[in-house]
């Protein structure tokens, strides 16, 4: 059986699982900038960078004390003539001979003849130049010594394309000389509202009316998953109107329309989307909240995501579903981040779709137990996805899979962190 052709291909209901597999075989291509070092913080490295020397480039002292030939400390206690110094940052002026010391502090490079470092806790009384040192255990050749290119070769890899760069990864490009690099930008994102019973939330509704949500929600949720957002406001539910303004959409990596995705009457965005061009891969999805959900490619232009009006709905689907496209669009791979708890209240068996349920996860504070779900989680009654209250009451939402059999008070179960 054929659709109408007036009605976009319509693929049938699939599920959640289904929908990710989709998502995550669309092929990205992710953009690459060069950017100061200090500003690719959250982003991810499009190529390896590379040891520019060795490190350390020199046999480097890790404590503080005293340069020795470990020969003549093999039987404590042992007196030897403290002949120079040399500190961090220093060149050593000459060699360690038979009998002598020579003082030196942490990250300083060895003297030649020595292959020993005394730490200053070894010794009795600690000698300055021109003064005996009295060596109270024995050294052994290499301890406290790190060699040259023992943390990393010339030219090894010390950070792989695709790394995430956080404060640890900063240091050592820093440390490496990188200072300008090449990274995935943040994928540009933009966000359109429809509905034409929507005001903008800073004017008074009349009684029909209500504030748009979606949009300051979506803003700041798809900062939050490191995109660079882009605010398209609202249109009401106009053809014309959603037409030109999809059109504006897609001069962005990604495309967020809320609202009209349904079988309304005046639902009309899965079917302008189709009329302008865009292959509709997903457009109803086995989910609870957010059976509504749209997805798309337009070609030579970028990613649709349609997400249902109600607002639960709307922030399901963007942080289950689209977050995993907007993190391979930024460079990165798709991480699973479910937590675990135990669950304080049982819960029904599951319907046919896979089900979503504002909760709050704490741990008890002070507590340091690794056994698997220590940490509470509390079901919040809700009404539903237009409940958009008890959603921002909660950390977490619990997920229940497909026809799932009920859950009884105590059960371990998976949540997703908001
Ligand atoms: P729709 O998906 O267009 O049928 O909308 C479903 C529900 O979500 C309706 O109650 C709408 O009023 C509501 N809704 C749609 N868009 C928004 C929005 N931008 N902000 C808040 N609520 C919305
Ligand atoms: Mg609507």
């Amino acid at each position: 059986m054929s659709a109408p052709s007036d009605e976009p291909p319509v693929s049938d209901l699939i599920t959640v699982a289904q929908a990710i597999k989709i998502i995550d075989q669309t092929p990205v291509q992710p953009r690459v900038v060069r950017m100061p070092l200090e500003q690719a913080a959250g982003l991810r490295l499009a190529a390896d960078i590379l040891c520019d020397r060795d490190y350390p480039p020199f046999r480097k002292a890790l404590m503080d004390g005293y340069a020795v030939r470990c020969e003549d400390v093999a039987q404590p206690p042992a007196e030897l003539d403290c002949v120079a110094e040399v500190a961090a940052g220093q060149t050593p002026n000459r060699a360690v001979n038979s009998g002598e010391a020579i003082a030196i502090m942490t990250g300083a490079p060895l003297p030649a003849g020595a292959d020993g470092v005394v730490p200053v806790e070894d010794v009795e009384t600690r000698g300055r130049i021109g003064e005996k040192v009295r060596v109270l255990r024995a050294a052994t050749p290499g301890r406290y010594i790190s060699l040259p290119g023992s943390d990393g070769a010339k030219g090894q890899v010390v950070l792989t394309a695709g790394t995430l760069i956080g404060p640890p990864q900063i240091a050592v490009a820093a440390s490496v000389g990188a200072t300008q690099i090449a990274v995935f930008a943040r994928p540009r994102v933009a966000v359109l509202g429809t509905g034409s019973e929507l005001i903008p939330a800073d004017a008074s509704p009349t009684e029909s009316q209500i504030r748009n949500s979606n949009n300051p929600m979506l803003v700041a949720l798809l900062r939050k998953l490191d995109c660079d957002v882009t605010d398209l406001g609202f249109v009401r539910d106009d053809p014309n109107l959603i037409r030109e303004a999809i059109q504006r959409g897609f001069a962005f990596d990604a495309l967020f329309i809320t609202g009209g995705m349904s079988m309304g009457e005046y639902d009309y965005v899965p079917r302008l989307l189709a009329e302008l061009g865009t292959d509709l891969k997903i457009t109803k999805l086995r989910i609870k909240p957010g059976k509504p959900f749209v997805f798309g490619i337009k070609e030579g232009s970028g990613f649709v995501f349609g997400l249902p009006g109600n607002p639960v709905s709307a922030f399901v689907c963007t942080l289950r579903l689209a977050s995993r496209l907007l993190a391979r669009m930024a460079g990165g791979i798709v991480e699973e981040r479910w937590m675990t708890g135990r669950i304080e209240a049982g819960l029904p068996a599951n319907g046919p779709r896979e089900f979503y349920q504002p909760v709050i996860r704490t741990v008890a504070p002070g507590t340091t137990s690794l056994r698997s779900g220590f940490a509470s989680i509390v079901p919040l009654n809700w009404k539903g996805s237009a409940d958009l209250f008890t959603l921002a009451k909660a950390n977490a939402l619990l997920v229940r899979g497909e026809n799932e059999p009920p859950a009884p008070k105590g059960t371990v179960i998976r949540v997703l962190e908001i």
